[in-house]
């Protein structure tokens, strides 16, 4: 993980939430307030900004991880906003001054996923985000764990890469697989605990997001 994809990262995941805000947001009718689309695309319009605005001098992948869930936890409103935004945080935290390997990057996700956790109390099976970010990041150190040691590599560094972007995939099918396993949970967290069993039935519109994250950071790190 470098600055160059972190920052095709955070992209990604702005314009997916873009193209997919009609979506998120009428899966959030259904069993929240008809919001969650609208709510990350304003905070990742402001996201978007920063990109640009940093483009000229592009800062440290984790400086830029941190900056982002700022801007999340104070333009996103609504239960997703801080949680994403604290995740994004501890991203950031957890990511050193200088490029990092993919061992440290699943550390680093683990400290995000934890952040969330921390905050919304959820745990799986309740039926929101961490369904879909807990196996993602158990995928993602579970591919690179599974990997024989890179001896005799004639390049390190296109093996590296291979090895994330391979990572990445694995966090991203197991992200969406994790999103469809909330559609016949009843919600015990967030406002789509307050329908109770009528809650089953419906994805949840915050699972469908982790699900383009991690679908994004596949496509920026191919
Ligand atoms: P709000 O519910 O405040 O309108 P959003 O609609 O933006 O916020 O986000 C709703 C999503 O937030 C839910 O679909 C769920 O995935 C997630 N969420 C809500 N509460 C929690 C929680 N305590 N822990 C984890 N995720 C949560
Ligand atoms: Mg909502
Ligand atoms: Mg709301």
């Amino acid at each position: 993980m470098d600055s160059v994809l972190a920052r095709d990262w955070i992209w990604a995941f702005a314009t997916a939430a873009h193209a997919e805000k009609r979506r998120l947001t009428t899966l959030d009718s259904a069993i929240g307030d008809g919001d969650h689309g609208v709510n990350l695309c304003r905070g990742l319009s402001r996201v978007r900004e920063l990109l640009l605005r940093d483009e000229e001098a592009p800062g440290a992948a984790g400086e830029l991880f941190t900056e982002t869930g700022a801007l999340l936890r104070s333009h996103v409103g609504g239960a997703s906003g801080v949680l994403y935004g604290s995740a994004f945080q501890a991203i950031g935290g957890a990511l050193p001054m200088s490029e990092v390997d993919v061992d440290r990057f699943a550390d680093a996700l683990d400290a995000g996923l934890a952040a969330t956790v921390k905050l919304g109390a959820a745990v799986p099976g309740d039926k929101t985000m961490v369904d879909a970010f807990t196996p993602a990041v158990t995928a993602f150190r579970d591919f690179r764990s599974a990997q024989p040691a890179d001896v005799g590599t004639v390049s390190q560094v296109p093996a590296r890469a291979r090895d994330l972007a391979d990572a990445a995939q694995a966090a991203a099918v197991a992200a969406r697989d994790g999103a469809l396993a909330t559609i016949p949970m009843q919600a015990r967290k967030g406002r789509a605990s307050y329908l109770g069993p009528r809650s089953i039935g419906h994805l949840d519109p915050g699972a469908a997001s982790t699900e383009l994250l991690f679908r994004s950071l596949a496509l920026a790190a191919k």
